[in-house]
């Protein structure tokens, strides 16, 4: 490792809670393979002091990442803020411009990359269920929205989902909202689960396995180390199915380029994680 120096960069994640975070293990490993003069570090932020933390590491020469519960909070500090950040109302990384704080939300394009192999290439005209009317639903729809896809979400709280639509952009693809029990014979490209739904042990699977939607791939956002219970019943029965550690790692890789302006070595992050079947 680069040794520390008075010219070392700070890139920091602020959150709170912030110690089960995977991103100090593989941002400092795309550092090392970069030879840059960095460290990535997580700081638990409380939410009053977001906006003056974040702007002091940006205008301090540093930059990070923003994770739950102060992804909006985030939003608001930036000066400058990307069409992703305007659209989802959500920012999870920021950087300092000349004497402005710039924020983006990665999510939107950490989702379409870790998606589109499960598609089998690009979104567009693809159809795709998402569940979920949250944060991370909400950068989901934006990218699958702006990839022209033909989007059907469902929530436990359906008027959440109203909301989500109500506030996004229009954009080329087309969005609908359903409850399950509408889907029944329906076929679906792809299923995202964008629920909080299979953080626990012991949670249910957040689609039933009834047979009554069909679907050819899926994508949890909940990561696991040996991936979600979902994930692994669905792949037991052939179904294409990744958890969200695809999604983690190429947010991570956007907002890398963005801080230092170049990608990340994408292999030097991959070894630094733990290694899975598969
Ligand atoms: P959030 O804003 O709190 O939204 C939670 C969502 O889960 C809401 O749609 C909520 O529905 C739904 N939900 C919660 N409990 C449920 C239940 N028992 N049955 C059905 N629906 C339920 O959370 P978030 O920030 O979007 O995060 C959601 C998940 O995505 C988390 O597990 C998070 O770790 C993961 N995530 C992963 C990545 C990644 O890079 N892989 C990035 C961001 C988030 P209601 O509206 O009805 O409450």
């Amino acid at each position: 490792m680069r040794p520390i120096s008075a010219g070392t960069r700070l890139i920091a994640l602020l959150g709170d809670p912030v110690g089960h975070s995977l991103s100090p293990v593989f941002q400092n490993a795309a550092i090392q393979a970069a030879g840059s003069d960095a460290v990535y570090l997580a700081l638990r932020t409380p939410g009053e002091l977001v906006s003056q933390v974040l702007r002091g590491i940006a205008f301090s020469g540093g930059a990070g990442n923003v994770t739950v519960p102060h992804k909006a909070l985030a939003a608001a500090a930036v000066d400058r803020r990307t069409e992703a950040v305007e659209a989802t109302g959500a920012c999870n990384t920021f950087w300092a411009e000349g004497d402005e704080v710039w924020g983006d939300n990665t999510d939107v394009v950490g989702f379409l990359r870790a998606a589109q192999p499960l598609v089998g290439g690009a979104l567009d005209g693809k159809r795709i269920l998402l569940l979920g009317a949250g944060g991370s639903a909400s950068a989901v729809a934006w990218g699958l929205i702006r990839s022209s896809s033909q989007l059907t979400i469902v929530n436990r709280t359906r008027s959440r989902a109203e909301q989500l639509v109500e506030r996004l952009p229009a954009g080329p693809g087309a969005v609908r909202i359903a409850d399950l029990d509408e889907l029944a014979g329906e076929r679906f490209d792809l299923v995202v689960n964008a629920t909080s739904v299979g953080l626990m042990a012991e949670d249910p699977h957040p689609l039933p396995a009834d047979g009554e939607i069909d679907f050819a791939a899926a994508m949890d956002l909940v990561y696991k180390p040996d991936r979600t219970g979902w994930v692994r019943s669905l792949r037991s029965r052939g179904i294409a199915a990744e958890d969200g550690l695809e999604m983690l790692i190429h947010q991570g890789a956007t907002a890398f380029e963005r801080w230092f302006g170049v990608a990340p070595d994408m292999s030097a992050i991959r070894a630094s994680l733990p290694n899975r079947e598969g």
